[in-house]
C-alpha cells in the first residue's frame, strides 16, 4: 500500500510539474516566435527600403509613385544634397548663364556613341528601356550628349551658315541661328546632363513630357516658357534634374528658371 502510494504520489508530482510548466513553455514558445517574426519582418522592411534608395527610379512606367516609394526617392535626395557636388543638378546653364569655371565630370559612353554625365547614365537608361517597352519596339536614340566647346562651336558655326544660305544676313542669321544652337560656352549639352532624344515616331516626346520626371529628367524647353527659358521649343532636349525636382516641377508646371528662382526666395 505505502509503496502503491508512493508511486501515485510521484505520478501526481509529475503531472503537477508538467501542468505548472505548461504555460511557461508555451509563453517562451510563443514569444520566440514572435520575435522571429519581428526580426524576419524589420529584415525584409529593410531589404526593400536599401533597394528603394539605390535604384530609385524601378518602378514601371506609367505608374505614379506611391508615398512609400516617393519618400525612399527624397531620403536618397537628400543624401546626395549632403555630399560635396550638392548641386550639380540643379546648374544652371542657359543664354545668359555660362558653363561653370573647371566644371568637372566623369563621361560615359551610351548606345549609339553619344557620351553623358556617368550620374545621370542609370536613369537615363531606365526612362529610354520603359519608353521602348510602352511604346515602341526599339530604344529611342540619344543622338545628342555631351559635347566638348569645339563641338559646340561647329554646331553653332552650322547653324549661322544655313542661315545665311538662306539670304540672311550676317546679323540676322546669327540671332536666327541662337534660337536654336546655344552660343558656345551656354549650352547644357557641355556639362553632360542634357540630351537630344530621337525616336522612331513622335509618339515619344509626348511620352517623355508625361513621363520623364519619374526618372529625373524634365522636358527643359516647353513652348510656353520660351521667354523664361531664352530658347525656343526643343521636344528632343531632356535635362537631367533628379527625381525629387523633377517631379516638382512637373506637378506645378516650372521650368527650370522658375523652379531655381523660387527657391531661392
Ligand atoms: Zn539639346
Amino acid at each position: 500500500m505505502n509503496e502503491r502510494n508512493d508511486k501515485q504520489y510521484e505520478r501526481y508530482r509529475r503531472l503537477r510539474k508538467r501542468k505548472t510548466n505548461r504555460p511557461i513553455i508555451l509563453i517562451l514558445t510563443f514569444s520566440i516566435i514572435m520575435i522571429a517574426i519581428a526580426i524576419l519582418g524589420s529584415l525584409l522592411l529593410k531589404g526593400s527600403e536599401e533597394h528603394v534608395i539605390l535604384n530609385p527610379t524601378d518602378t514601371q512606367p506609367g505608374l505614379t509613385l506611391d508615398d512609400d516609394i516617393s519618400s525612399g526617392i527624397e531620403e536618397s535626395g537628400k543624401q546626395q544634397s549632403s555630399t560635396d557636388d550638392t548641386e550639380w543638378n540643379l546648374t544652371l546653364v542657359n543664354k545668359w548663364n555660362p558653363i561653370p569655371d573647371n566644371y568637372e565630370i566623369n563621361l560615359v559612353e551610351v548606345p549609339g556613341g553619344e557620351k553623358v554625365d556617368e550620374r545621370i547614365y542609370e536613369p537615363l537608361m531606365e526612362m529610354l528601356e520603359a519608353a521602348k517597352k510602352e511604346n515602341w519596339d526599339q530604344l529611342p536614340k540619344v543622338v545628342s550628349g555631351y559635347r566638348t566647346q569645339e563641338k559646340q562651336q561647329k554646331f553653332y558655326d552650322e547653324k549661322i551658315a544655313e542661315y545665311k544660305q538662306q539670304g540672311y544676313s550676317e546679323n540676322e542669321a546669327v540671332e536666327q541661328a541662337k534660337q536654336w544652337v546655344a552660343v558656345p560656352g551656354y549650352s547644357e549639352h557641355q556639362i553632360g546632363i542634357a540630351v537630344d532624344i530621337n525616336g522612331a515616331t513622335y509618339d515619344l516626346y509626348f511620352w517623355l513630357q508625361e513621363n520623364s520626371y519619374k526618372y529625373g529628367f524634365i522636358f527643359r524647353y516647353p513652348a510656353g516658357k520660351t521667354d523664361v527659358t531664352g530658347t525656343a521649343e526643343e521636344v528632343w532636349h531632356y535635362r537631367y534634374v533628379g527625381v525629387e525636382v523633377a517631379t516638382e516641377m512637373y506637378e506645378q508646371g516650372l521650368c527650370l528658371e522658375e523652379y531655381l528662382d523660387r527657391i531661392e526666395k
